[in-house]
């Protein structure tokens, strides 16, 4: 079984708002400078110079946020060296508020649950960190874009996670709230799909069509048991 993180166990805008709070509160405290530069128009170019400058690390998010950071404290007027320790500095900052996440409904529970039958992996576009999160228990491993170089619905990344749990696509499941990065990319993989829907979006898309679609968490034993996926623990 594997799992979006994103928007289908917490948040993410709630989660990423607070990490740049936080994140900007730690520049304005020990790098105002550089806070002005982060916070004006500016960083728009310096983004773009960022992406073109590394377009093969552009599905590695926190490499990017990193090097962004590090311009900003260079258009600051830091020296190299500083400008590097300060990056890494505030990016840690940033980090531990991306990782501090406020679940949805019951995640934790369901999550406990579906790891004592099932193998569970994680396969996320995002940064996240499993660990950092307090999930890790509950998983056997995890695939991000940054491990990849690619981001869902790209193949590669169904293709690594399958690999790396060594199992068939057909006899996983894909659970995750993207009609098209978790759905259409799981279903192409040949996988079978849960569609994360706790907001009852409607949706007519035959392409994206989930083999089943969940509205709350807790609801994901019980409809997992009704697929007949076979149990591995
Ligand atoms: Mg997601």
């Amino acid at each position: 079984m594997t799992f979006d993180l994103d928007n289908t166990l917490w948040d993410v805008m709630q989660t990423i708002t607070g990490a740049e709070k936080l994140l900007r509160d730690w520049m304005a405290e020990q790098t105002p400078a550089a806070l002005a530069v982060y916070a004006s128009e500016q960083i728009a170019g310096i983004r773009e110079q960022v992406l073109a400058t590394h377009a093969e690390k552009r599905h590695d998010l926190s490499f990017l946020r990193i090097q962004v950071l590090r311009q900003c404290m260079i258009a600051a007027n830091m020296s190299p060296a500083d400008a590097e320790e300060n990056a890494n500095q505030a990016f840690a900052v940033f980090f531990a508020g991306r990782n501090d996440v406020v679940f949805y409904p019951n995640a934790l529970e369901t999550l406990e649950i579906l790891s004592q039958h099932y193998t569970l992996f994680a396969l996320t576009n995002g940064n996240a960190d499993i660990e950092r999160v307090g999930i890790g228990r509950f998983f056997s491993g995890a695939v991000s874009s940054a491990d990849v170089g690619a981001s869902k619905p790209d193949q590669q990344m169904f293709t690594a996670v399958l690999t790396k749990a060594d199992v068939q696509a057909g006899r996983a499941v894909h659970i995750g709230d993207h009609l098209s990065d978790d759905v259409f990319g799981a279903n192409r993989a040949g996988m079978r799909t849960i569609w994360f829907n706790h907001e009852r979006q409607a949706t007519n898309n035959t392409d994206h069509e989930p083999t089943a679609e969940a509205h709350a968490l807790a609801d994901l034993p019980d409809l997992i048991a009704s697929l007949g996926v076979a149990q591995t623990r």
